[in-house]
């Protein structure tokens, strides 16, 4: 895997609406989005076994973020918290992301391909030095 997976990338072309209708609830819920958004709660993206996800801030879901929408729908509890309104990610700046993606790249294994948002570029160099990784 030679690359860090995305919402677009693991549903190219499809909306999150879309990608709620292929995936239902444990409780059967299909309800899709209401197409509103919320400025509260948000959530923060970061980087797990090669994937940018974001935790649910409503349930112990976690879901693929999109860059391009830069907004959060939960298949498990489909926000219901917040009567099924987008809530916004907040994501590093394109710049911050390529760094990362570019450190988190020279590792072979892609399960240990993680970044949180406490951490620099300069940490995951650390830590890639650290492991042996080169390049
Ligand atoms: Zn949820």
């Amino acid at each position: 895997m030679e690359f860090i997976d995305t919402f677009e990338m693991r549903f190219p072309g499809m909306s999150h609406a879309e990608v709620a209708a292929l995936n239902p609830s444990p409780t059967r819920n299909i309800a899709p989005p209401s197409g509103v958004t919320v400025d509260a709660p948000t959530v923060t993206a970061f980087v797990d076994g090669s994937r940018w996800i974001a935790r649910c801030p409503f349930c112990a879901g976690a879901e693929r973020v999109s860059f391009e929408t830069a907004l959060f729908f939960c298949c498990g509890c489909r926000n219901q918290a917040v009567d099924r309104a987008y809530i916004r990610v907040t994501l590093p700046a394109k710049t911050k992301r390529e760094k990362i993606e570019g450190a988190l790249l020279k590792r072979p294994d892609w399960r240990v391909r993680a970044w949180f948002p406490h951490e620099s570029v300069a940490d995951l160099e650390k830590q890639n030095k650290a492991h042996g990784v080169v390049g």
